[in-house]
């Protein structure tokens, strides 16, 4: 099925994946369905613009025309990034990412597995990238960053280790509320976002316990791409602004710092969205917005994520720098407008946050 949609696209694919997966027997079977295919599997965690860089030399070199990208979201961004600077005129994403120049309407074709129910990168405008050089982690954003086809199979996501289950799936979730909350959400985002949400909560615990439940792990696949789909338009807000410095600094993966601060997000957002937040936890299936984040607090307990500084280990003197960095644009879709002193009362309950 793969080699044939992406023969739709081109003769001359380049497969791109980590090196994780590259060993798994599952993927190395997907990978063996493209004969003599160059194979690039240096993305990292949080992709490097140096990651895209390096991408795109190997799909200009191999005269690519089509990009077949395996993973989570860390190796669909950097895929999506590479075959848009494959065709400009530039020789690197920093460009784009940081120098100001304007992303083309044009890209080699991607076809997107992901392996992970998290970004929704596979139905998304955007690719994260960090810069560590300059120290600038953020999104890239233009419609050339849609990957031209994407094929979701839930049992790619069988293998997961709990923790990777578990950030992902949470990062899900932050899309669906993020979206939902965002001061542009719109109608038909909102429908996304709540089924997303209402499928992540029915099926998160299961996935957990039971990691090749094949219902479960649909449902939370399905839930990802709504929750992609859900946040596309109206764009994340003050969670995952406030995640980039916890990503950068602390190298906390990026569903684990979305987490980090989802529940306090959603009791500082609620009074600012005329009920509307009420209403999404009773969709979910809870009698109250409380309930509701006492349920991702055991969500968090049951993926092993941090859920206070001192679990993170992150030192409350580094709270300063974590609060310079969390100015991203994205703080300006939140209800509620966010000061510099709303950040330290929220990581001063972080910090005093009960770790039971
Ligand atoms: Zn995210």
């Amino acid at each position: 099925m793969t080699a044939v949609v992406a023969g739709q696209y081109g003769k001359r694919p380049v497969l791109v994946t980590d090196h994780t997966l590259a060993a798994l027997p599952h993927i190395r079977e997907v990978l063996g369905l493209f004969d003599h295919a160059p194979l690039f599997s240096e993305v990292e965690p949080n992709p490097t613009v140096i990651n895209v860089d390096a991408l795109a030399v190997l799909l200009r070199d191999s005269a690519a025309d089509v990009v077949v990208a395996i993973g989570g979201g860390s190796v669909l961004d950097c895929a999506k990034a590479a075959a848009c600077l494959a065709v400009s005129e530039q020789n690197s994403i920093r460009a784009f990412h940081s120098g100001g120049a304007a992303l083309g309407p044009n890209a080699l074709p991607v076809v997107a597995l992901p392996t992970t129910a998290g970004t929704g990168s596979e139905v998304t405008p955007f690719a994260v990238l960090d810069d560590r050089d300059k120290g600038v982690k953020g999104p890239l954003a233009g419609p050339a960053l849609y990957p031209q086809h994407t094929l979701v199979d839930p049992a790619l996501t069988y293998t997961l280790p709990l923790y990777v289950t578990a950030c992902t799936g949470l990062d899900a979730l932050s899309h669906a509320m993020e979206g939902y909350w965002s001061k542009n959400h719109q109608p038909i985002c909102d429908l996304l976002a709540r089924e997303a949400a209402r499928l992540i909560f029915t099926h998160f615990e299961t996935v957990c316990v039971e990691p090749e439940n094949a219902a479960a792990r649909e449902g939370l696949s399905y839930a990802a791409l709504l929750a992609g789909m859900a946040f596309q338009l109206p764009k994340n807000a003050m969670v995952h602004a406030c995640s980039y410095p916890l990503s950068t600094r602390f190298h906390m993966p990026h569903g684990a710092a979305c987490a980090f601060t989802l529940e306090y997000a959603a009791h500082l957002n609620a009074p600012f969205m005329n009920g509307r937040l009420e209403d999404f936890a009773l969709y979910c299936g809870f009698d109250s917005v409380e309930a509701m984040t006492r349920r991702i607090g055991v969500f968090k307990r049951l993926g092993g994520l941090p859920r206070t500084l001192a679990e993170a280990n992150i030192p409350a003197s580094a709270v300063p720098e974590l609060i310079d960095g969390s100015f991203h644009p994205l703080m300006n879709n939140n209800p509620k407008p966010i000061t510099r002193e709303d950040l330290v009362a929220m990581y001063a309950a972080l910090n005093g946050a009960d770790g039971n």
